[in-house]
């Protein structure tokens, strides 16, 4: 029964081109993708290891070293036995580092930024509080906003009004407010100063989402709270330290009560194994080069390498819409093909929307064929109609190789029928 109704979605899903599946890599996380069973490497625009550091020898180095000093495992959970110096001393560090927008910061370590925000939102959201989420917040966030207690709302995508006016009719003694700081199908970024100001004027408290941010934003890599020069106690900070930190694991950095309540209420920090000690020394590393002259270095490249992508593809798109007499079929809500566009992104996160899922799994497989893998995204990923290639770019890729991905995408293109 169970096998044969699972078997007829999974038709469905072939049928409508949403299957996914995986794939086997006998490379680390690098550019050039090996797959096992094929013969040359793929260029890969895929990963979230923004500044290359998720192979990075300073970092492997440095796991070993924690390996030698803690062995692997912690054993336990936080509050049982598994709480180490390795830990507490990242911890400290990690709140050192948002203290500076958050006044007294205190930091807590989670196993990985999908367990932090669940944490966040069902200890802090009871009953007596209402969320107000962003339509294209990330699924964790989502969960998060569905195991709470709290009433939710979501608003428009960055709509601003729509969220104000929600707060001014929110009668909740408690008012939590969640966003992505950089929306990981977009790669937009969230308009953290108005939401804060937003939150300020409605008594209300911002949950800020870094997953994307932390490491690459900000002078120092320290985030979006670094890069829009924010500070106030009503900043609850979740970062993430498995994209640019190249580890694995998250950390929630707020005013020490907040924090403390995590430690008290959080399911998903109690009873959950702690992160590998070796770990947490590790990326004792991985917040040195972050921060330091190498992660200055790799995050200027990184904007070279986005603008000269960005600057590369409207000089491929132009034609292409001339060609199609400039209409404007943008969103492709209501059935008419999307015109080939990229979103407003200045972040390493740059979708190409296509719109329709059978072009966009075409052009991911033109690209395949030409040794590059570059990941369709369909819905539910991203809404109906926004089918989309979504490339990531990564401090270790080099000039040369984003022009080969600009020559593939330009003969992709010439083949996609229209
Ligand atoms: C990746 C991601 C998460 C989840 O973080 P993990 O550490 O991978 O669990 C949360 N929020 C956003 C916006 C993300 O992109």
């Amino acid at each position: 029964m169970l096998i044969a109704h699972l078997n007829r979605q999974l038709l469905e899903l072939d049928a409508a081109a949403l299957r996914r599946r995986l794939r086997i890599q006998t490379t680390p996380c690098q550019p050039q993708l090996q797959l096992l069973g094929s013969e040359a490497p793929l260029l890969a625009f895929c990963s979230n290891d923004y500044l290359g550091l998720a192979n990075h020898p300073a970092l492997a180095q440095a796991l070993a070293d924690g390996a030698r000093r803690w062995g692997v495992g912690s054993g336990a959970s936080h509050l049982v036995s598994g709480h180490t110096q390795a830990h507490a001393a990242l911890e400290e560090r990690l709140a050192a580092w948002q203290a500076a927008h958050i006044p007294g910061a205190r930091a807590l370590l989670f196993g990985s930024g999908y367990a932090a925000n669940l944490a966040l939102l069902t200890a802090l959201g009871d009953a007596s509080s209402t969320l107000f989420c962003d339509q294209l917040n990330h699924a964790s966030l989502i969960d998060g906003a569905r195991l709470s207690k709290a009433a939710v709302q979501r608003y428009p995508h960055a709509d601003l009004a729509a969220l104000a006016q929600q707060l001014q009719c929110c009668s909740t003694p408690l008012k939590l407010i969640a966003t992505d700081a950089v929306f990981s199908m977009d790669g937009d970024l969230a308009d953290l100063p108005a939401l804060l100001q937003l939150a300020e004027q409605h008594d209300a408290w911002l949950i800020v989402d870094d997953a994307h941010g932390f490491g690459v934003l900000g002078a120092r890599g320290h985030g979006s709270l670094e890069h829009f020069g924010l500070r106030s106690e009503r900043l609850i900070y979740m970062g993430t330290l498995g994209k640019a930190a190249g580890a694995y694991g998250a950390f929630v950095a707020a005013h020490p009560s907040i924090v403390e309540w995590l430690l008290q209420r959080g399911r998903t920090y109690i009873y959950t194994t702690a992160l590998p000690p070796a770990l947490a020394h590790a990326l004792q590393s991985s917040l040195d080069l972050i921060e330091g002259p190498e992660g200055a270095v790799r995050r200027a490249h990184l904007e070279a390498l986005i603008g000269r992508w960005r600057a590369g593809v409207q000089a491929l798109l132009e034609p292409m819409e001339r060609g199609q007499g400039g209409e404007s079929g943008q969103g492709g809500q209501c059935g008419t093909p999307a015109r080939l566009h990229l979103l407003e992104s200045r972040t390493p996160i740059q979708p190409l929307i296509v719109g329709d899922n059978a072009r966009a799994l075409s052009l991911d497989a033109a690209l395949q064929a030409r040794g590059l893998r570059v990941p369709a995204i369909r819905p539910p990923s991203v809404p109906e109609g926004s089918a989309r290639l979504r490339l990531t770019f990564s401090a270790s890729h080099t000039q040369a190789e984003l022009d080969r991905l600009l020559a593939a995408l330009a003969a992709s293109l010439q083949e996609l029928p229209s």
